[in-house]
């Protein structure tokens, strides 16, 4: 018999055994739950009694979602958890059953900051995202954006500077990156502030950022950092006040039109997901038999792998059932 992969609520596994593994669901009802990591996209809306995840993802799903019950940490006995270099916490997926099954969740090969890549093992069966499955989409290094932003940063002067991205992960990114740049402060929001304690007490890091209590501080010489969710209503009136210099920077950010679309004043490609060449990389390392791909570029990206690396690959297509055969 083989292993059922559908790809809807989450990503559901049913190994041969019946056992049925419910990844990134938001009401995950199988026999497992297997949380990747703490972005809201791949938490659970109802939670469920336990959970395979990390010690640092399970924290920091207690600050997102403070008052609600929190599942416990458990083992299983076929599913290790590899370290997926997405954000603070993420985890990659591998279960051992009638074959070996990867689960990537989103997933970053890159080293950066504090971060260290995706260092994938081989399987029989590849799931992989696929956010960045196209050729368009090749990040340039680190170091080359690191200069750049700094170099941005430096040439705004005494101007309040502005920067935008998610609570997890790229906040405390564009920390590392304002610190480096030099400024008098960086302030960070109440969430991001939350978060950082948490993934600062995990990771035995410190980041820069200071919570502030009210924008009003804002001033010459400092750096802000808000969630990007934030923009609108008193964001742009502090923008108006303060004269203050906004950035983005993202995977996205590869499009001219990124920034315009925004309304920000500069945008800097930085992603924590695999950029294409990335992705097919990893594809190679992991050498499977078959592949699935899921977000973003799916069916893209799997008749590239198809034609070009010559690997079984399929985009999963929501609330359709596959069998892992092959
Ligand atoms: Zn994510």
């Amino acid at each position: 018999m083989d292993g059922r992969i559908t790809y809807g609520d989450g990503l559901r596994i049913e190994l041969p055994g019946g056992e049925r593994i419910a990844a990134d669901a938001s009401h995950p009802d199988g026999d497992v739950a297997v949380v990747t990591h703490a972005h809201g996209d791949h938490l659970y809306r109802q939670p469920p009694a336990a959970a395979v995840w990390s010690p640092l993802t399970r924290d920091l799903a207690d600050v997102r979602r403070e008052g609600e019950a929190l599942p416990e940490r458990v083992e299983h006995p076929r599913i290790e958890l590899r370290d997926a270099g997405h954000v603070p916490g993420s985890r990659a997926a591998l279960i051992d059953a009638d074959r070996t099954y990867l689960y990537t969740g989103d997933v970053s090969t890159r080293d950066r900051f504090y971060l260290e890549g995706f260092d994938p093992p081989s399987a029989d069966v590849l799931i992989v995202e696929s956010t960045y499955g196209t050729p368009d989409y090749e990040f340039p290094p680190v170091a080359e954006v690191r200069a750049a932003f700094g170099q941005w940063v430096a040439a705004q002067g005494d101007r309040p500077v502005i920067c935008f991205g998610y609570a997890l992960g790229r906040a405390q990114e564009l920390e590392w990156l304002l610190a480096e740049a030099d400024r008098d402060r960086i302030l960070v929001s109440e969430a991001i502030a939350d978060l950082d304690a948490v993934i600062e007490d995990h990771l035995e890091i410190s980041l820069p950022g200071e919570r502030y209590e009210s924008v009003d501080e804002v001033g010459p010489g400092d750096a802000l950092v808000l969630p990007a969710r934030l923009r609108g209503s008193w964001v742009d009136d502090l923008i108006e006040r303060t004269g203050a210099a906004t950035a983005g920077l993202s995977g996205w950010a590869v499009d001219s039109g990124y920034r315009f679309a925004r309304g920000l004043d500069a945008g800097f490609v930085l992603s924590d997901h695999c950029d294409f060449p990335e992705l097919v990389d990893l594809v190679r390392r992991v050498d499977p038999e078959a592949v699935y791909t899921l977000h973003g570029s799916a069916g893209e990206f799997a008749a590239h792998l198809q034609r070009e690396e010559g690997y079984d690959a399929t985009a999963l297509k929501r609330n359709q059932s596959r069998l892992s055969q092959f």
